[in-house]
């Protein structure tokens, strides 16, 4: 919402109803005049029900910035990374926020566990931050301290640091699964286009929140914080194409076996800043070995299309992806299926489309109702505003423009308020 504070909307399958936007905390991304042109104030916002019914939002963080202490485990951005709780079970219109997790994090990504521990995982910090974890056992009134899972190391051989992206998720019983890329964080200075965002390969581990214990997909024992080192030999799923080839990770989801199947965005380094368009790709572990690595829209790899999704596995061998893409200047969302493990995948059934659309996709949704499953935002050329969808298997729910975009009068008063601050801030500044 306005100054990139987070809003939450709710809806009853049952009665076909909206609720909300309500404002749910106060964010510290958003409101800086100092802050530059270009802004990358993602926040990476995430949402949970603990088992008491209460939602919580994790939400606002970058990194962290010296406002607020050292980082002990990586090094710094922007802002704060925040947890704000419902103020009753099951009901949205009221909020508060609690100050139990730390300020350091980004890319949050919260889980609820059978027995209803909750985990949140994030990265401590900017690039050059270790993965970390925090346990709370009292439904997110309280967390423990930081654990590292995935270590940031300077590395010696080139000039650049170890640094990962991981996608967090839950497993069988008490198994947490995560999945993750490489990223080689670049010192400034050591190439020609300075610092970049190029990712590598794919890798895969499981946590056992039960007996606090760290496995490969062999199930061999894996020591905490992992380096790279130990990652490239005991969790690699696949090299994904070399320097030729850069990354964006996808998700991870379990067959029917047990065996994890992992999504995965690859494509050519254009010499960008960001290498090219990257197609999302699909493996998954047999039981002895990984297979897989085809990219899920065929044509991407001829043509370059740039595709994000996430999938749905229905039998080993049966998976379902929602990918959103472009073609012929339309933005779609569309199911692309497979029979055969992810060899090949046609062409499902179409479930948005809108003329010159550029999306950003959501992960799936736990426990959704199948005509609720993701989350999709649409970027407009005109407008610092995104729209935003609720999509499932019958497109996406629909409801009146009027009740969709209701900005508070206290908003609009804010956000007018910064605006001219900000003009000032500018005016000033010339
Ligand atoms: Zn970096």
């Amino acid at each position: 919402g306005p100054l990139e504070d987070p809003y939450v909307a709710a809806y009853n399958h049952n009665t076909a109803q909206w609720t909300g936007p309500y404002k749910a905390g106060i964010s510290e991304l958003g409101k800086d005049l100092t802050q530059p042109k270009n802004i990358d104030n993602h926040g990476k916002p995430t949402m949970l029900i603990d088992k008491l019914g209460y939602i919580h939002i994790f939400f606002g963080g970058h990194g962290g910035d010296k406002r607020h202490g050292k980082n002990t485990l990586g090094n710094g951005h922007y802002a704060a990374n925040k947890h704000a709780v419902s103020k009753r079970p099951y009901d949205i219109t009221e909020w508060e926020e609690l100050n139990a997790i730390e300020p350091f994090g980004t890319y949050n990504q919260a889980i609820v566990m059978d027995n209803g521990d909750i985990y949140l995982f994030y990265r401590h910090g900017a690039h050059r931050s270790d993965w970390v974890y925090q346990k709370s056992t009292d439904n997110g009134r309280t967390f423990e301290k930081p654990v590292s899972i995935l270590k940031t190391k300077k590395r010696t051989d080139i000039e650049a640091t170890d640094s990962w992206y991981a996608y967090v998720s839950k497993g069988q019983n008490d198994d947490i699964i995560i999945s993750y890329d490489y990223h080689v964080c670049w010192n400034m200075k050591a190439t020609d286009r300075g610092h970049t965002t190029e990712r590598h390969d794919a890798y895969y581990m499981v946590f056992d929140t039960n007996k606090n214990t760290w496995r490969n997909v062999q199930g061999d024992a894996l020591t905490m914080p992992l380096t790279r080192e130990v990652a490239d030999e005991k969790t690699l799923v696949a090299r994904t194409g070399g320097n030729g080839f850069w990354t964006f990770n996808g998700s991870t989801h379990l067959d029917q076996n047990g065996y994890p199947h992992i999504g995965i965005n690859i494509g050519k380094d254009l010499g960008q800043k960001t290498g090219g368009p990257k197609q999302t790709s699909h493996y998954r572990w047999t039981g002895s070995e990984w297979l897989g690595g085809q990219p899920v829209y065929e044509q991407a790899r001829e043509d370059g299309t740039d595709t994000r999704g996430d999938f749905i596995i229905k039998s080993p061998t049966e998976i379902n992806y929602l990918l959103g893409y472009k073609e012929n200047g339309d933005g779609i969302i569309s199911y692309y299926n497979s029979t055969d493990g992810g060899q090949t995948f046609n062409k499902g059934k179409e479930l948005l489309r809108s003329k010159n659309a550029a999306w950003s996709l959501t992960a799936l949704i736990d426990n959704a109702h199948p005509d609720a499953r993701i989350i999709v935002a649409e970027k407009l050329k005109s407008s610092n505003w995104r729209k935003l969808y609720l999509v499932g298997d019958n497109g996406p729910i629909q409801r009146e423009k009027s009740s969709a975009s209701v900005l508070t009068k206290a908003d609009q008063d804010h956000l007018k308020k910064f605006k001219a601050a900000h003009e000032l801030y500018k005016k000033n500044k010339k």
